[in-house]
């Protein structure tokens, strides 16, 4: 008699073309952050004709402002969350094994600039091994693969001892706060989580902490011709600016993470500063009153947001000694948006080891432990204090024109995930 695992792997070799026609399906329904409702009304018809009985959860404003790592994301402003659900199910085991999460966003980013496209941005077409559009590896190529895992679990009637819970949520793209940090706050405590972001079959153990801020530097509006009565915004805004780039230098030059540093292109790029946004001025004739500017800081485990916001705030003060009129007027900080810890997980920990195991059964290679650059979902499980690992298939030009995932990668991801299901809830 065929074990479980076999029973599983081969179910899905047998229906991979169906997991191809789900991950395009995804694909088609566009879900930019802010409109994900009616690809996530799509996935509940998916997830019925499974026979599971799947949830829309709202996002609750209210309680999320209770919350520690709560901000207010682009995405609730514009759209709040009326109208954005997240679909959770579950599979019940017979109860006496550890359950299983696995999370994947449906929002995607805009495909603008379209004319960059050489397909059609939401077509779903297939070339080679290759599937192309929005959201084909960020990341519904990972979020077809899981809800395919499951499916092989079902259809090969295959009992678990832990319940395996499924989550597609909103705004990850925005920080997740409407997400999966509100999931947090209703779904219970599982005993583990993975996410399958594309990350080429890496292990995801860290996240950055991100944060923005937005500095208003005060000047003198005043006619061109007699700018001397004036003050300018925009030249005043220099040093600060100047003191921004050291501090990022400085911070890079002393700051190193190995797993957000993977990729030779990223040596001592662990951390980072980004002037995003410079606004200022409206006229020609007119020296400008006001200048402000808008900025990303990243950086990996290691440093609290409190210790990372005072030396951006050090940085920035310091700039404005020698200035007598910034000395006066000093520059309004401001922290908006963005508002995250960054998180780690232990390489030892048994469900890391978990992973790479069956990443290791399925693709013959070592692992490499990744992350620590960019915000992820992960944090919200693990700083609730549920392992979670960050593990999904090889993609191209994510957020950028041309996006694809890799479809055999796709499919390796669900087998992967099977064996994750099989060994971490147990079968009875
Ligand atoms: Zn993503």
């Amino acid at each position: 008699m065929k074990d479980h695992e076999t029973k599983a792997h081969e179910w899905l070799t047998n229906n991979k073309d169906e997991l191809i026609e789900l991950a395009q399906d995804l694909i088609k329904i566009p879900s930019v952050t802010g409109n994900e409702i009616t690809c996530q009304r799509f996935l509940v018809q998916k997830l019925e004709k499974m026979g599971l009985t799947p949830n829309l959860v709202y996002p609750s404003i209210k309680d999320l402002r209770s919350h520690e790592d709560f901000f207010e994301t682009t995405s609730f402003v514009k759209f709040g969350y009326e109208d954005r659900p997240n679909v959770t199910s579950v599979i019940k085991g017979t109860g006496d094994g550890p359950s299983l999460c696995l999370s994947g966003h449906i929002d995607v980013v805009s495909p603008e600039p379209v004319n960059q496209w050489t397909r059609k941005p939401f077509g779903g077409e297939v070339e080679g091994n290759l599937l192309y559009g929005r959201g084909a590896g960020d990341m519904k190529g990972g979020l077809a693969a899981m809800v395919f895992a499951t499916r092989a679990i079902i259809e090969t009637e295959t009992k678990l001892k832990g319940d395996l819970f499924l989550e597609s949520t909103i705004e990850e793209e925005d920080g997740g706060v409407g997400g999966v940090l509100s999931l947090r706050m209703t779904e219970p405590k599982y005993d583990a989580a993975i996410i399958p972001e594309p990350l080429d079959h890496c292990i995801g153990i860290a996240s950055a902490g991100v944060m923005y801020f937005r500095i208003k530097v005060i000047g003198r509006p005043a006619h061109a011709s007699t700018a001397h009565y004036g003050v300018n915004a925009i030249t005043k805004s220099v040093p600060i600016i100047q003191a921004l780039e050291e501090l990022h230098q400085s911070r890079q030059n002393t700051i190193s993470y190995p797993y957000a540093e993977q990729d030779e292109t990223m040596k001592g790029r662990a951390t980072t500063i980004n002037i995003g946004i410079v606004q200022s001025g409206d006229w020609p004739s007119t020296v400008p009153g006001e200048c402000t500017l808008e900025c990303r800081i990243g950086w990996p485990p290691g440093e609290t947001r409190t210790e990372v916001r005072s030396q951006v705030e050090n940085a920035i003060n310091n700039a404005i000694k020698s200035d007598v009129w910034l000395t006066k007027n000093p520059p309004i900080i401001e922290w908006f948006g963005w508002n995250a810890r960054p998180h780690e997980m232990d390489i030892r920990h048994p469900f890391t080891q978990l992973v790479v195991e069956e990443n290791y059964k399925a693709t013959k290679s070592d692992p490499i432990f990744l992350g620590g650059a960019a915000g992820l979902d992960a944090r919200y499980f693990v700083h609730q204090g549920i392992p979670a690992i960050t593990y999904g298939p090889r993609a191209e030009r994510i957020h950028s024109f041309d996006e694809c995932v890799d479809i055999e990668s796709m499919i390796t991801v669900a087998e992967v995930m099977i064996g994750v299901i099989q060994k971490h809830c147990k079968t009875a």
